[in-house]
């Protein structure tokens, strides 16, 4: 008999919410940070789509750290002259609340006590170096060469699973399936940040930017997010094009955007608090792993269950809503006393049907486009130069829309027929 019903490696949004679910359907299960405490190794942009957590803590709109709600959502190229942005606000943002920037050192401390509370024992400081094997069957962890059993292991490592890949569940991360997330967060008073985002309240600025003025062909993009009193900024790189390059590092990169004279003014005066790097998972379709094996489930960054098209960067509400599926899978699963392959095979089933596949399933070859030299390139200097034409009065004659738009793409060298293909690939994937 197994000392526990499932053992969670990783106390990120994924393996805390699998664990949560598992405890309130009264599973044995223990949870195992390396963090001491949980969140102190993890690195997230930073804003939570979580509606998916309703299901297992109803309240945590009201009980979870959250910082702000997004409020007011920026899109923006950002050259080397030029800001070209869609900024968006809606009073349904301001309705439905359902983006909020978080801080991971309070949303996963937070996370893991609801699955203490749910009735999880919870060790941190403690990493997960194998997973103990019979038969063919995952039969629990290995710790410093001390095997701790279970009927199933969910493995919640986070992007860089060095568990799931010794034990063969996974490939190793590649510079197609990750790119590298720097971030730092800024402490500025809170009616500072009110004043520069034009805030009220709790509302809260989310902005992304296609970074387009790097003098190389690395392709980076960054996000701004305010918190109550600081504000998360980051970048996340291609890693293809940073290793061609070959000359430029991944600090370089960010120190370049947060001087950037459209970014620098936000931060200006604020007191830099914490510098961190991680892996962003980036993998398509292709690159999923089968997240499921005798005696195993795989969720979140793990199983590749993370979304990026540019615009958005989104990981832990698939993280917390593959959790919950898994824990769902394993409470069936100890109804039945049945946790080998063909029994959890029901884990794909529910995913099937979940955004985390489905959004990867209808945006495949999406990477191959927001990390093209179409979206990073050629878009923002066809728009800043047909807006420099449009906006910026020199009493010469005026031109049409048209006239303009035909000189702006000649000058960026790209044929018009060219533009129509590209521009289509595009719209097809986003
Ligand atoms: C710079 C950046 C910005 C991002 N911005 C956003 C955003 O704005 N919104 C969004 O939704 N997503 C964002 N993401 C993605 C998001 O952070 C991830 O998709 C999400 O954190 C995945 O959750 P997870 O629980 O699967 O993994 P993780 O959050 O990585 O958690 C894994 C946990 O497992 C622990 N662990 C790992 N190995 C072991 C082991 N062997 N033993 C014990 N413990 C172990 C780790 O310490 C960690 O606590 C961003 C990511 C980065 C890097």
């Amino acid at each position: 008999m197994s000392e526990f019903d499932a053992i969670v490696v990783g106390a990120g949004p994924a393996g805390s919410s699998s664990a949560i679910k598992m405890a309130s359907g009264g599973l044995n299960v223990l949870l195992v940070e390396r963090g001491d405490p949980p969140g102190s190794k993890n690195v997230s942009g930073g804003i939570l789509w979580g509606k998916d957590l309703s299901s297992i803590i109803p309240d945590w709109e009201k009980s979870a750290p959250l910082e702000r709600y997004v409020e007011r959502k920026v899109t923006s190229f950002l050259t080397h002259d030029s800001e070209i942005a869609i900024d968006f606000k809606t009073k349904k943002f301001q309705q439905d609340k359902t983006g909020y920037s978080v801080l991971r050192t309070r949303l996963d401390g937070y996370l893991a006590r609801k699955a203490q509370q749910a009735g999880a024992m919870l060790v941190t400081g403690v990493t997960v170096d194998s997973l103990a094997m019979k038969d063919g069957k995952v039969v629990g962890v290995i710790n410093e060469g001390e095997t701790i059993t279970s009927d199933v292991v969910i493995l919640a490592e986070g992007p860089n699973p060095r568990v799931a890949i010794s034990a063969g569940l996974r490939e190793k991360p590649n510079d197609k399936t990750v790119a590298v997330g720097v971030k730092q967060v800024y402490k500025l008073p809170e009616n500072v940040i009110n004043d520069r985002f034009n805030l009220r309240g709790n509302a809260g600025f989310a902005g992304e930017y296609v970074i387009s003025f790097l003098p190389n062909n690395v392709f980076a993009g960054g996000f701004l997010y305010t918190n109550k009193d600081t504000i998360s900024v980051g970048v996340v790189i291609n890693l293809e094009t940073l290793r061609k390059d070959g000359k430029t590092h991944s600090f370089d990169i960010m120190e370049q955007f947060v001087q950037h004279p459209y970014i620098a003014p936000f931060l200006e005066g604020g007191q830099l608090q914490e510098y961190s790097a991680h892996f962003v998972y980036e993998g398509g379709y292709e690159s999923l792993p089968k997240p499921y094996g005798n005696g195993y489930m795989m969720v979140g960054d793990t199983a590749g269950f993370s979304f990026s098209n540019g615009m958005i960067l989104q990981g832990m509400n698939y993280a917390i809503s593959s959790g919950i599926l898994a824990g769902e899978s394993a409470i069936e699963a100890k109804k039945d006393n049945d946790f080998s392959e063909v029994s959890l095979s029901r884990y794909w089933k529910k995913l099937e049907v979940s955004p985390a596949i489905l959004d990867k399933k209808n945006f495949r070859g999406i990477n191959s486009v927001v990390w093209s030299g179409l979206v990073h390139r050629t878009i923002p200097a066809l728009l800043e130069t047909s807006l420099q034409n449009m906006l910026y009065e020199t009493g010469a004659p005026k031109k049409h829309l048209s006239q303009i738009l035909l000189k702006s793409m000649s000058s960026t060298g790209v044929s018009s027929k060219d533009m129509m293909i590209q521009g289509y690939r595009l719209m097809r994937r986003m």
